[in-house]
């Protein structure tokens, strides 16, 4: 047996090896059907029959509710029988059975709408605290976290916990040296349930938060109506290390070699302060890093250099501003289009456009307030680091430097086809409607993109148009 058999699949998977794949014996519960065209069939229940119908396998204990009251029923009986199964289970998923529905639902955000996991409570272990730390983040906040005496729990060894912050501390009432009840949350990240009181032995210590940060000796500072202490440091080790972590990876700047390890010693020799330190970072420097021979320093200076390359959303998104995920750097790119235009919009203009909140706006007028973060942009421009979107020049085409904008579902073409058609005539494509758009292609059920074009005057095409503009020399009935 697997002590944990999520990762025991998943890293069968991964196996570059297909025929070690193959001997794992895997097996599945087909769920749910991707994308099909001209699917009968309206429900979600209809659909799994339809994969049954196929020869697909599908879990026997799929079941149609009419009533919340039978979903509730239904989860708990499973919660009391899941060990009946011959498999593990950690809870039960519940969907809404309407397809037609489920599109809607999903629509206006990426998160699914339409169904919600409901957990089984997890397996239960008691360990011992030994002792608090507090891990400070790349937003400068402190959370405290439990290292536990290892114990297993589903399937892996736990050692620390995570405890939040202060307030949690408080209102389960954990001290230092206490007996607890420890879990997996949704059975991946280890959290303390209780305090087992009738364990102390009167040796236990409360924990305070320190009023200043355990890394930098900042003043450490919690905003009224906030749960979350934060270090007021500005050149924070601690919250330099995750800022230049989450400025190297992947999904941001990308630099192949920039690991922790690294991260750590080039901070470590004040080799680097800053992200825009990087690319000043010398040949000499590197060779004094631990196991750092010519062509390992060569290799991350060449990696450094390449990531000058990124694109603007893709900096933006490096750059680490609280509430600033990939997506909404790539709106907000679209939207301003230069790091110094971002700069200069309010608040007011920032909660105009479509998908920034309040707590977006607020997060991103604040990061422009701060003189540290203003001169990181100056040494980051010197450094040649893309701060504005490259306009794609402008290429020969019919559709050559014309701008398009896509909302709803379009009957012939994914969006994504519908793009590349667009940019292969010479068109650029935008996710948002603005006075630089020349044409919005208008499918089934648009969104607000459509609205906005009515309001700005912008030329609205159909399906039928867009594709005659596509095809000049097809004519259509
Ligand atoms: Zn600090």
């Amino acid at each position: 047996l697997f002590a944990n058999p999520r990762n025991a699949a998943a890293g069968s998977l991964r196996q570059l090896d297909p025929r070690i794949t193959a001997s794992r014996n895997l097996d599945i519960f087909f769920y749910g059907l991707g994308y099909v065209s001209a699917l009968e069939e309206k429900t979600h229940f209809d659909a799994l029959q339809l994969l049954k119908q196929c020869r697909f396998r599908i879990s026997p204990y799929v079941e149609l509710k009419k009533t919340i009251d039978e979903v509730w029923d239904y989860c708990q009986k499973w919660e009391a029988e899941q060990r009946q199964l011959d498999y593990e289970v950690d809870g039960a998923v519940i969907k809404v059975n309407s397809l037609e529905q489920q599109r809607i639902l999903a629509e206006t955000t990426r998160n699914l709408r339409w169904a919600i996991a409901y957990k089984f409570p997890g397996e239960e272990r008691t360990t011992k605290i030994v002792g608090i730390v507090v891990n400070v983040g790349r937003t400068g906040a402190m959370t405290p976290l439990a290292i536990l005496e290892p114990v297993q729990v589903s399937g892996s060894i736990v050692s620390r916990a995570t405890l939040h912050n202060e307030d949690e501390i408080r209102r389960k009432d954990v001290r230092i040296g206490d007996t607890v009840l420890v879990h997996k949350a949704g059975e991946v990240i280890p959290e303390i349930i209780k305090v087992i009181p009738e364990k102390r032995t009167g040796q236990e210590r409360p924990f305070h938060m320190p009023d200043r940060c355990p890394i930098c000796g900042a003043l450490a500072y919690r905003p009224e109506g906030e749960a979350v202490t934060r270090c007021t440091g500005v050149a924070c080790p601690a919250q330099q290390f995750e800022k230049l972590l989450h400025f190297a990876s992947r999904g941001a700047m990308d630099i192949d070699g920039l690991g922790p390890a690294v991260i750590t010693q080039l901070l470590q020799r004040n080799l680097i302060k800053d992200v825009a330190d990087l690319y000043t970072l010398r040949f000499e420097d590197l060779l004094t890093l631990d196991n750092f021979k010519e062509k390992s320093a060569n290799n991350l200076l060449n990696a450094i250099e390449r990531s000058k390359d990124r694109p603007f959303p893709r900096v933006l998104f490096a750059l680490g501003i609280r509430h600033v995920g990939e997506h909404i750097a790539d709106v907000l790119a679209e939207e301003f289009g230069s790091i110094d235009e971002l700069k200069k919009a309010s608040l007011e203009e920032l909660s105009m456009v479509r998908e920034i909140g309040p707590k977006i706006a607020e997060s991103i007028v604040s990061f422009f307030e701060e003189k540290s973060n203003l001169e990181l942009m100056e040494k980051l421009k010197k450094a040649g680091v893309r701060l504005t979107s490259v306009k794609e020049e402008v290429k020969a085409g019919p559709l050559a430097g014309k701008n398009f904008v896509l909302t709803g579902r379009l009957e012939k073409y994914s969006r994504g086809d519908a793009e590349e058609l667009i940019k292969a005539m010479g068109g650029t494509v935008s996710s948002s409607v603005s006075k630089n758009t020349d044409f919005v292609v208008v499918g089934e059920e648009p969104g607000s993109k459509y609205d906005k074009a009515l309001k700005l005057g912008v030329t609205i095409l159909t399906e039928e148009e867009f594709e005659a503009m596509l095809n000049p020399t097809t004519s259509f009935t």
